[in-house]
């Protein structure tokens, strides 16, 4: 699933090419991806509005159309980006908005849990997930004295305390296990039970990881694309996240693979020592899966320009 820094390279993608234009027409391919209001009132509504800004809120992509804001969520699959029309659809196409510079942006969705929002300027129809955010992890309230509040009194396991969007906003499966290795805590801990130095420790990693992967323009694990169609490159710079039975960075111990909050969860055994009385089964690596070719490559593979665009294959070769 897209996290954070995916969500805002696909924000900066689409910036210029879709800031300034004007919607000339609204194709609903597949209704139930229009979640408020109906499909025919948002075709209406936005069939003549001009994109003001983009911005983004943790997963949620806010695009603004003067007084009126088209949310959308990309959840486990989604990807918007702006082409020609003349690029053949795929299969999963759902919405495309016709601009008025004679590109599409188009709305793909192989697994159909994304969608959008249009909301007025009542803000009626927001979904919870945005009305209840948490703090954005990269802004100024985002403080160590945040996040100790939002651990306080919690007997979840922390890893699931920063999977919580209403505690920290735009955190998923990857940047937790990253956030909590680069702080040496045990996924598994009580939230509650983090010492304040602790909580400092992972409040800095938290933004250290993000901000690296803002950099990095992403992480593709398996679907990802930015808004220009392009992988990001944070993949490389993983340090335990699908890194099962092979060295940690830090001490070479190998990486352990386990459920924490129904998730896979990645961790180094030795530099975030388990708390007392926590057994968790390792689940075996799969090897050859996903982007495990890559990693092994002696150098990156090159990059030409236009290779790694929309045409390409949808799992890393
Ligand atoms: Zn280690």
């Amino acid at each position: 699933m897209p996290e954070l820094p995916e969500v805002e390279t696909v924000r900066r993608t689409l910036y210029p090419r879709v800031v300034g234009r004007r919607i000339e027409r609204v194709e609903v391919l597949t209704r139930r991806q229009i979640y408020y209001p109906d499909a025919d009132t948002f075709v209406a509504e936005l069939e003549g509005a001009t994109f003001t800004d983009i911005g983004r809120r943790g997963k949620y992509l806010l695009f603004s159309l003067g007084p009126a804001l088209l949310v959308a969520h990309l959840r486990m699959s989604g990807h918007l980006y702006v082409t020609e029309p003349g690029r053949p659809r795929t299969k999963h196409l759902h919405v495309v908005f016709h601009l008025d510079d004679g590109m599409e942006l188009r709305y793909d969705d192989q697994r159909k849990f994304g969608g959008f929002h249009l909301l007025g300027p009542d803000r009626q129809g927001i979904p919870p997930g945005l009305a209840n955010l948490g703090p954005e992890p990269l802004s100024d309230e985002f403080t160590p004295e945040a996040l100790a509040a939002g651990l306080a009194g919690r007997r979840t396991p922390v890893k699931a305390a920063l999977l919580n969007q209403a505690l920290v906003a735009g955190l998923g499966n990857i940047y937790a296990d990253e956030a909590l290795f680069c702080a040496r805590i045990h996924p598994a801990r009580q939230a509650a039970s983090l010492a304040p130095d602790e909580v400092v420790r992972l409040h800095g990693c938290i933004r250290r990881v993000l901000t690296a992967a803002v950099e990095k323009r992403g992480t593709t694990f398996s679907l990802y694309r930015d808004g220009e169609g392009n992988e990001g490159d944070m993949y490389d710079e993983l340090q335990v996240f699908d890194r099962t039975g092979q060295p940690c960075p830090i001490c070479a111990t190998p990486i352990v693979k386990v459920v924490v909050a129904q998730r896979g969860t990645h961790f180094c055994p030795r530099c975030q020592p388990a708390p007392e009385g926590v057994a968790l089964k390792p689940r075996r690596a799969r090897p050859g899966r996903r982007g495990n070719s890559v990693r092994v490559a002696a150098e990156p593979p090159e990059r030409k320009p236009g290779a790694r665009g929309l045409g390409a294959p949808l799992a890393r070769s």
